[in-house]
């Protein structure tokens, strides 16, 4: 009794601060400006079901893509367990669900094949990062806390997923003993194989077995709610909002530069005295983006969204030529200022308080010009990220509201104003290559 209250507080308190937490999460997406992506739901179920679902954009890189999507299947199917978990542990059940008889035998082995897969898999992607190095993974963008939370992240999953294969392994050994309260139930392929003979050549007694048996457990909830708080921290929550951030995909063509409605409207407005302003039409205040609370929600969500693997970055060719851009720490830099916008509310009871930061203390100018809107970071991500809207919609704030563009960029354009091209010609002298035809 006393251990299924201390289960039923437990997941209060987890589930308590986990919701809190997405509220936080969601409160600070909507501060982004609002966009309409509500259109085409058909195309959008579709892209979710094929980005998101079924991972399709990581194929291009075969080895990580078959591990990923083991550790995928896993977070997602070894979860279902946890619902008898759940169930256990309210009503001080033992294997709650083993009334399903073959089927229950049959997904209990699937979920240790599974759990063995997504062992191997973390080992495999600790080993990429900490030995063979990878070059994507040495970006100084991912010193410090980046790099500590892909560490962490890959433990934890190898150390729930071996308290799982003891747990079983404890249980299948009380099972075959006949023990109380441990009847027949779930079959064991990897635990019997990998786990049950270390057990038995401990010749382990019955109290032990059952003590290793509890412990387990306990250590295998307790990490699943210490792991779900920590979700909304990492980058591993793009567990959760890889499905509706690819769900609200950018559907227009490759690479189309949003052309600033609100330009457009201001220069009809000045060009066509008869013109008149659409219903409800204001004119915009300022262009461009200075701080994350200019962005759209979903360039918000974007930033929520990103695993930081940096196939973005090491697709990008000013970053392969050694510019200072990378577009994974883009989309790094709008999620901290994010943070530090929403941590400025959160104490400031709901208002903003200015702090003489925007995103443009994150993100440099070198950075931005860098960029050739090749749309080649876009194609790469996984999961859709736009950071180039991010950037170009950065530039045009330090083209329209600082007039502070790169000297060559601003003679092109005195030459667009005053030549209506971008070199330094007359337009009288547009024709002259036409003499030479004549003579
Ligand atoms: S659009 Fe810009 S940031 Fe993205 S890959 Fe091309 S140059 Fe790099
Ligand atoms: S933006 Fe996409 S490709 Fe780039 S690091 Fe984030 S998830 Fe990976």
């Amino acid at each position: 009794m006393i251990a299924q209250i201390l289960f039923i507080a437990l997941s209060t308190v987890a589930g308590y601060f986990f919701i809190k937490n997405l509220g936080k999460i969601r409160r600070n997406i909507l501060l982004g400006r609002d966009i309409d992506l509500s259109d085409n739901k058909a195309l959008r179920w579709k892209t979710m079901l094929k980005v998101a679902f079924g991972q399709t954009k990581m194929a291009a890189r075969p080895i990580p893509f078959i591990l990923h999507f083991i550790v995928y299947a896993g977070f997602i199917l070894i979860n279902i367990e946890v619902l008898e978990i759940l169930i256990d542990g309210i009503f001080g059940t033992h294997r709650a669900l083993s009334f399903l008889g073959g089927i229950y035998d049959a997904a209990i082995g699937f979920f240790e094949i599974l759990a063995f897969g997504v062992l191997v898999a973390c080992i495999f992607f600790l080993s990429r990062r900490y030995i063979l190095k990878l070059a994507r993974f040495q970006s100084p963008e991912l010193k410090g806390f980046a790099n500590q939370d892909a560490a962490t992240i890959l433990f934890v999953e190898i150390i729930l997923m071996a308290a799982l294969l003891k747990m079983n392994a404890a249980d299948q050994i009380l099972q075959s003993r006949g023990a109380d309260h441990y009847h027949l139930a779930g079959s064991f392929p990897i635990s019997s194989w990998l786990v049950v003979p270390i057990f038995e050549g401990l010749n382990l007694s019955d109290s032990m077995l059952i003590l290793i048996e509890k412990a387990a457990w306990w250590f295998h909830i307790i990490g699943i709610f210490l792991f779900m708080n920590y979700l909304p921290f990492s980058k591993h929550f793009h567990v959760i909002l890889a499905f509706p951030n690819t769900y609200y995909s950018n559907l227009k063509a490759k690479g189309e530069l949003n052309n600033m409605a609100s330009v457009t409207q201001e220069v009809k407005l000045m060009l066509d005295p008869s013109a008149t302003a659409p219903e409800g039409y204001q004119a915009p205040t300022s262009f461009g983006v200075k701080d994350v609370t200019d962005l759209t929600w979903k360039n918000l969500m974007d930033a929520y969204s990103c695993t930081e693997c940096g196939r973005c970055t090491s697709s990008c060719p000013q970053n392969q030529t050694g510019k200072l851009l990378s577009p994974r720490k883009i989309m790094m830099d709008t999620r901290d200022r994010l943070e530090e916008v929403g941590k400025n509310i959160d104490a400031n009871s709901g208002t903003f308080v200015a702090d003489n930061k925007t995103l443009h203390s994150y993100i440099s100018e070198e950075e931005l010009w860098a960029c050739n809107t090749c749309n080649a970071c876009v194609e790469a991500c996984p999961i859709n990220i736009n950071p180039m809207e991010i950037i170009v919609e950065m530039r045009r704030y330090k083209v329209m509201e600082e007039s502070a563009a790169p000297a060559s960029i601003n003679s092109m354009f005195s030459n667009m104003e005053n030549n209506q091209a971008p070199w330094q010609f007359s337009p009288m002298d547009r024709a002259n290559w036409t003499q030479e035809l004549n003579s």
